[in-house]
């Protein structure tokens, strides 16, 4: 690697030029996921499941070499490193730190099991049987609760969990951070219901649209909120999702349900928010561990602020609203103000992806609870049904029908991702803390989201302040560094008492 402006330190340059291999695997294995989950044929994941296992063998390897690792101590020793440096040694620490922990067989038959069980959960899904699904997640269950003793604890196994989607994160502040939301949002959801519309339906609902004519305006949505449209692709996805595969690659995926358009609209721009993050991270940083975000509250902060703060806007739909038109005659009647409620009703629904911005938070809420028991063995996989539809129920006052629209609706699982929902709350919370210090800052989004050149400014401030660090600070360093704040969930309960109390 050479010298930059952002990175300078001999012991630094010589540990990123060691570490080029390890980034070379994961280049391709970041490839290799993005293809199975979009256009590889069923038949191909055994093949593939076998690669990704040797693969992710072979990065253990590289890490574990033993001049990789006295040069990570050596780089460790260097005084006066800057921030991006230290980030650089911190990030790489923890990789060393898994790969440490974690012996080889057990990273092997755990990449097995999960490839495994993202396909029967694919299929269990399409039938709504989680039967199917069940022995898998058993596995999944049992080998997560092995993980968490391998990486080690202090106090709750979960928070090995938590700390490998968010850095340092705990289960006691999770249950803190969720103390201080769930009052005021149940309080919130009661003012609602009152004002007598709470749950109703909107005739967009239920408008059936073409799903080719929605993927023009999925692209014209791109168009506009983005500058460049060579380094960034869409494809179509059963969960959508963003991936970072490198320099100039940077790809998301949306769906089409065939009708309420709102979710594939809000998908696409979520997305997208996750998506210039990693566009935005400062080029120097490319081809090192910290080049995009790796915190995924930080994450969730940017897809969150564009998903609702942006894309909700009655300005940006207004903007839009030429193209909304053209994906179906029957929009033509509703204005732009219509469309406006109709993406911000508030209505207890089932599923979290498509959830408004009031109950979203249960939805991570319920599965949290979930998680945190599953671990602690307090439950059984076999009841998870009941117990899903029951949580349901007493938080939302609506129970599933299916397991489809219940238990099995997320991807998480099955890919082992347990310890990562609280991410989506707690990343939507400092959603709303961006957003007061940028109005503050350059003036309010509804302004700003009237015009592209707007749009320009809100990239820029988010570049400024976020994008262009990377995975330089974790998540309290970033918004006390940026903001002069500590992390809460206050800004987030004011934003929406103050919206919602305006709508209803
Ligand atoms: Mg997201």
């Amino acid at each position: 690697m050479k010298e930059n402006s952002l990175i300078k330190n001999k012991a630094i340059l010589e540990l990123l030029d060691k570490y080029q291999p390890i980034w070379s695997l994961n280049h391709l294995i970041t490839l290799a996921n993005w293809d199975i989950r979009t256009y590889m044929p069923e038949e191909g994941i055994e093949a593939r499941g076998n690669a990704l296992a040797e693969a992710a063998k072979l990065s253990q390897t590289l890490f574990l070499k033993e001049d990789f690792i006295s040069l990570i101590e050596k780089a460790g020793k260097e005084k006066d490193l800057n921030d991006h440096e230290n980030a650089i040694l911190r990030i790489l620490k923890r990789g060393l730190k898994f790969y440490q922990r974690l012996p080889r067989d057990f990273i092997e038959e755990y990449t097995k099991a999960t490839n495994d069980a993202h396909l029967a959960w694919k299929s269990a899904k399409e039938e709504s049987n989680f039967k199917t699904f069940e022995p898998h997640l058993e596995k999944i269950v049992e080998l997560t609760r092995k993980k968490a003793k391998y990486l080690g604890y202090e106090k709750h196994p979960y928070d090995a969990l938590l700390d490998e989607y968010e850095e340092g994160l705990t289960t006691e502040e999770v249950e803190g951070y969720f103390n201080s939301i769930k009052k005021p949002i149940a309080e919130l959801i009661n003012y609602i219901k009152k004002s007598g519309n709470y749950g109703s339906e909107h005739a967009l609902e239920k408008i059936k649209y073409d799903e080719d004519k929605m993927k023009e305006l999925t692209k014209a949505i791109l168009n506009l909120i983005h500058y460049n449209m060579n380094h960034l692709r869409i494809d179509t996805s059963s969960h959508p999702f963003s991936t970072n595969i490198g320099k100039g690659d940077h790809r998301i995926t949306t769906r089409f349900e065939g009708k309420d358009f709102a979710r594939s609209y809000s998908g696409t721009i979520h997305e997208y928010g996750h998506a210039l993050y990693d566009i935005q991270s400062h080029e120097d940083l490319h081809y090192t561990p910290i080049g995009g975000g790796s915190s995924l509250v930080i994450h969730e902060s940017q897809s969150r602020f564009w998903e609702n703060f942006v894309g909700k806007s009655e300005a940006f739909i207004s903007l839009l609203y030429n193209e909304i038109i053209k994906a179906n005659d029957e929009y033509k009647n509703y204005s732009p103000r219509e469309i406006y409620n109709y993406m911000n009703l508030v209505k207890p629904s089932l599923i979290r992806m498509e959830a408004d911005e009031v109950t979203y938070h249960l939805h991570v809420l319920i599965r949290f609870e979930i998680e945190k028991e599953l671990i602690e063995g307090k439950i059984k996989v076999k009841d998870l049904p009941k117990i899903w539809n029951d949580k349901y129920e007493q938080y939302l006052g609506i129970r599933p029908e299916n397991d489809q629209e219940g238990v099995l609706q997320d991807i998480h699982w099955s890919d082992g991702s347990i310890g990562y929902f609280p991410t989506y709350s707690i990343g939507t919370a400092l959603s709303a803390i961006w957003k007061i210090h940028l109005e503050n800052e350059i003036g309010r989004i509804d302004d700003l989201a009237k015009s592209k050149d707007g749009i320009g400014k809100i990239q820029k401030w988010l570049k400024e302040k976020i994008h262009r660090h990377g995975s330089t600070y974790i998540f309290r360093d970033i918004v006390k560094k940026m903001t002069g704040e500590e992390f809460s969930s206050r800004h987030l309960i004011e934003y929406l008492e103050e919206k919602y109390k305006r709508l209803y």
